[in-house]
């Protein structure tokens, strides 16, 4: 199926261990722990895609590993299937309400668990691909506004926990309508997807995180990046959009497609700033450089704010 998926076997039982893990290599990539420590240490630290996790096992038994990965947010969504010696319905129905998404009994009968853990499998797969297509802009493929939110948060937490430096960056193509106007929304639609490879490219070798927000508004945000190199950065990255020389005969400011760029770099300092206002700066910085006449790299140091 997809030898990125990998599955957590955990049983104590060395020969269980052994045909669980033959059953499962030809689909995943295996990971064997042998005791509920094990089970939790390895999941915290590879989150498995999907767990096999037998109940009975001495010290932690598999009703107590399932509680304790249920109540850690890294772990609590990942897919358990149980395996259980008891053909009682009680522990059948015990491992379900905590959450198992399915049930698998000794003795192991190598079809049927290969037929079950194909199905799970799938399920995670599929979930994966939705979750990739949530998060992609469709037009460029690069990320779209919902995964730039995400990232935002994740990063102005990490700005403000370790007091490194965070820059965002919204660029917007000069003269765009005039470019669809002239040339055509396919031909517009052609030269966004070029823009954002060659701003993607630009990012290659940073920490830098590229979407596109809007129609053809563009956002980076660069963590643990001083001011000084956020500069540098943004412009090397619309130098690389002006030398695509992307014909622009309606353009204002140049004869070939540029971008114009509004930059903010902080450090997190408390909780009452927030993202989304740091953003607003980044956003009246662009502003600034639409106004002074486009295709050039405004930070919003310079901006005033108004009163
Ligand atoms: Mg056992």
């Amino acid at each position: 199926m997809n030898d990125e998926l990998s599955v957590l076997i955990v049983d104590d039982d060395k020969s269980n261990r052994q045909v669980l893990k033959e059953c499962i290599s030809g689909m995943a990539q295996v990971l064997l722990a042998k005791n509920g420590a094990q089970a939790i240490e390895k999941s915290m630290s590879l989150l498995p895609d999907l767990i096999v996790l037998d109940i009975v096992m001495p010290d932690m038994d598999g009703f107590s590993v399932i509680e304790t990965l249920r109540n850690r947010s890294q772990t609590q969504h990942i897919p358990i299937i149980f395996i259980t010696g008891s053909d009682s319905e009680e522990v059948e129905m015990k491992g379900l309400k905590l959450g198992a998404v399915d049930v698998l009994s000794k003795p192991l009968h190598p079809g049927v668990v290969q037929a079950r853990i194909y199905t799970q499998l799938q399920n995670v797969f599929q979930k994966r691909l939705l979750d990739a297509l949530v998060h992609i802009d469709a037009l460029t493929t690069i990320a779209n506004r919902r995964q730039f939110d995400e990232v935002l948060e994740r990063e102005w937490k990490n700005s403000l926990s370790l007091g490194t430096p965070l820059s965002l960056v919204i660029l917007d193509v000069d003269y765009f309508k005039d470019y669809n106007d002239c040339y055509g929304h396919q031909a517009g639609d052609t030269v966004l997807k070029k823009i954002a490879l060659s701003l993607k490219h630009g990012l290659e070798h940073t920490h830098g995180f590229i979407a596109r927000i809007g129609g053809e508004e563009f956002a980076m945000i660069l963590p643990n990046t001083p001011v000084e190199f956020a500069v540098e950065i943004v412009e090397n990255a619309i130098k690389q959009v002006s030398d695509l020389q992307i014909a622009h005969q309606g353009s204002g400011c140049s004869s070939v497609i540029t971008l114009s760029a509004g930059i903010h770099s902080m450090v997190a300092k408390n909780t009452s700033d927030n993202a989304r206002a740091a953003l607003e700066l980044a956003d009246r910085a662009l502003f600034k450089a639409k106004e002074s006449g486009r295709n050039q790299v405004v930070v919003a140091d310079s901006v005033c704010l108004p009163a």
